[in-house]
């Protein structure tokens, strides 16, 4: 788990080709760890997406009951208490655009981390047995019952999983739960806050687009905008862990808030947000995708 040195851009170079570079290379220069307690393995900042499956399951488990784990630290972090190992992933089989146009017909530096991980998630499984479960952004990857055996996986889960995680966690301890969900969120309401720090002070300012562009993905849930006030919650757990700025993630910026069928970009909504945010101690806001 990294925060790319405070650049998102050194992701880009965690999609080249392992074999250009000696491992060390990327893992102290391009991509060293998030901060770690050393004992538990328990990582200070996590990525957004990992930091929302946390707080679903804190709605339903005690905070004693989950850790956020660094995966180098896994051999530390897993013991015969673990239940269930989840897994967030970006793009575990470097099947993604970057990976497959910087590392055409090679492993990938994250697709070998990637299998690193799961080599190690296998052995431990085997002495304590529990069951793995994968979601995030390259989730669809391992959507396939043979990739989900190679890599000792036993629940995928596709899309959105803020409403329903809670449910797969229990449904995991019992056994009884399936190998592939697609889920959705229904409603904004339902998207739970984080409640510790993110990497590198990323947070979801929106879901979706709207735009409606019939070959993407992003079309598959609908436009959410979440509240400035909500954003300042989430905005100021980072800025208290000592980061002093605040990235806005979303699938289009400029159309946050935007309020007509033409997508002329809502003005108001949008300084007001950046306002909100500078207004809470936030030297500079950035964002992701315009
Ligand atoms: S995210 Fe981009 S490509 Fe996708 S629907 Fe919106 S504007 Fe179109």
């Amino acid at each position: 788990m990294t925060n790319y040195r405070g650049n998102f851009l050194y992701g880009f170079i965690a999609c080249g080709p392992y074999e250009v570079l000696p491992e060390w290379v990327f893992d102290k220069v391009f991509c060293p760890p998030v901060e770690t307690d050393p004992i538990t393995g328990e990582a200070k900042v996590a990525q957004v997406g990992l930091r929302r499956v946390e707080s679903a399951l804190l709605q339903g488990y005690k905070r004693d009951e989950i850790l956020t784990v660094n995966p180098d630290y896994i051999e530390k972090s897993i013991g015969s208490d673990t239940k269930i190992v989840g897994i967030n992933v970006m793009d575990p089989l470097g099947m993604a655009p970057v990976t497959t146009t910087m590392s055409p017909e090679k492993l990938s530096y994250v697709a070998m981390k990637f299998k690193k991980m799961c080599a190690s998630i296998i052995q431990l499984k085997k002495k304590y047995d529990f069951k793995v479960v994968v979601g995030g952004n390259g989730a669809w990857e391992l959507a396939k019952t043979d990739r989900m055996r190679i890599h000792g996986i036993d629940t995928v889960v596709v899309g959105e999983a803020d409403e329903l995680a809670l449910d797969l966690f229990r449904d995991l301890e019992k056994g009884d739960a399936p190998e592939l969900l697609h889920c959705f969120v229904r409603n904004i309401q339902n998207i739970p806050e984080i409640t510790a720090p993110t990497v590198n002070s990323l947070i979801e300012a929106m879901r979706g687009c709207g735009r409606g562009c019939d070959f993407c993905d992003v079309n598959k849930r609908s436009k959410k905008d979440l509240p400035l006030e909500r954003l300042q919650r989430e905005a100021k757990i980072n800025l208290d862990y000592g980061f002093d700025s605040v990235w806005l993630h979303s699938d289009e910026m400029l159309l946050y808030g935007c309020d007509n069928r033409d997508f002329y970009p809502n003005y108001d909504a949008i300084t007001s947000l950046w306002k909100g945010l500078k207004g809470i101690g936030a030297n500079f806001v950035g964002t992701t995708h315009m």
